[in-house]
């Protein structure tokens, strides 16, 4: 595989599969402690990457991942904010 490739590759919070980011949708904690799904994928903060699947989506909420991922414990809110743009995404 090229390295191009490679860095282009993030792992899913639900199903741990690596995959290319651009399938993937991006969730943020910005150094304010905010926590958002960065649609653009460029913005500055820790990152934290689901699969666009509800399936993945379950699997992450099952067990925490975006929370692990971006270590900060409130707001389970964000994984209504992902659902929702996954099903606009599959419609
Ligand atoms: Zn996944």
């Amino acid at each position: 595989m090229q390295g191009a490739n490679l860095r282009g590759l993030r792992r899913c919070a639900g199903c741990g599969v690596l995959k290319n980011k651009s399938e993937m949708i991006r969730v943020i904690r910005t150094k304010e402690g905010e926590v958002m799904v960065d649609e653009t994928q460029k913005k500055n903060g820790r990152g934290s990457y689901i699969c666009k699947s509800l399936d993945c989506l379950e699997a992450a909420a099952k067990r925490r991942g975006l929370q692990r991922d971006l270590r900060y414990s409130a707001d389970p809110e964000i994984y209504e904010q992902v659902r929702r743009i996954i099903e606009a995404a599959n419609e």
